[in-house]
Protein backbone atom coordinates (compact mmCIF):
# COMPACT_ATOMS: atom_id res chain seq x y z
CA UNK A 1 0.00 0.00 0.00
CA UNK A 2 1.06 3.67 -0.94
CA UNK A 3 0.00 6.35 0.45
CA UNK A 4 -0.13 10.21 -1.24
CA UNK A 5 2.34 9.10 -3.61
CA UNK A 6 -0.39 9.25 -6.66
CA UNK A 7 -3.33 10.83 -7.24
CA UNK A 8 -6.30 9.19 -8.01
CA UNK A 9 -7.57 10.42 -11.60
CA UNK A 10 -11.42 9.31 -10.98
CA UNK A 11 -12.93 12.48 -10.94
CA UNK A 12 -16.25 11.09 -8.85
CA UNK A 13 -13.61 9.20 -6.21
CA UNK A 14 -14.09 10.35 -2.70
CA UNK A 15 -10.57 11.69 -2.51
CA UNK A 16 -11.23 13.93 -5.25
CA UNK A 17 -14.37 15.28 -3.35
CA UNK A 18 -12.61 15.32 -0.04
CA UNK A 19 -9.08 17.52 0.06
CA UNK A 20 -8.26 16.34 3.73
CA UNK A 21 -8.39 12.64 2.78
CA UNK A 22 -5.16 10.26 2.18
CA UNK A 23 -5.02 9.06 -1.19
CA UNK A 24 -4.42 5.49 -0.87
CA UNK A 25 -2.97 2.80 -3.54
CA UNK A 26 -2.50 -0.98 -3.10
CA UNK A 27 -0.92 -3.20 -5.68
CA UNK A 28 -3.08 -5.36 -6.99
CA UNK A 29 -0.79 -6.59 -9.21
CA UNK A 30 2.65 -7.12 -8.92
CA UNK A 31 3.99 -8.39 -12.12
CA UNK A 32 2.54 -5.82 -13.94
CA UNK A 33 2.85 -3.25 -11.06
CA UNK A 34 -0.73 -2.04 -11.09
CA UNK A 35 -2.00 0.04 -8.58
CA UNK A 36 -5.44 0.59 -7.43
CA UNK A 37 -7.06 3.32 -5.81
CA UNK A 38 -8.31 1.77 -2.56
CA UNK A 39 -11.71 3.65 -2.57
CA UNK A 40 -13.01 3.34 -6.31
CA UNK A 41 -10.36 1.03 -8.08
CA UNK A 42 -9.25 2.62 -10.80
CA UNK A 43 -5.98 2.04 -11.80
CA UNK A 44 -2.84 3.98 -11.57
CA UNK A 45 -0.86 4.45 -14.19
ZN1 LIG B 1 -10.06 6.72 -6.55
Amino acid sequence: MITNVIKCKNPRCITTVEQEIDHIFKLTDKQNRVYRCIYCESKAR
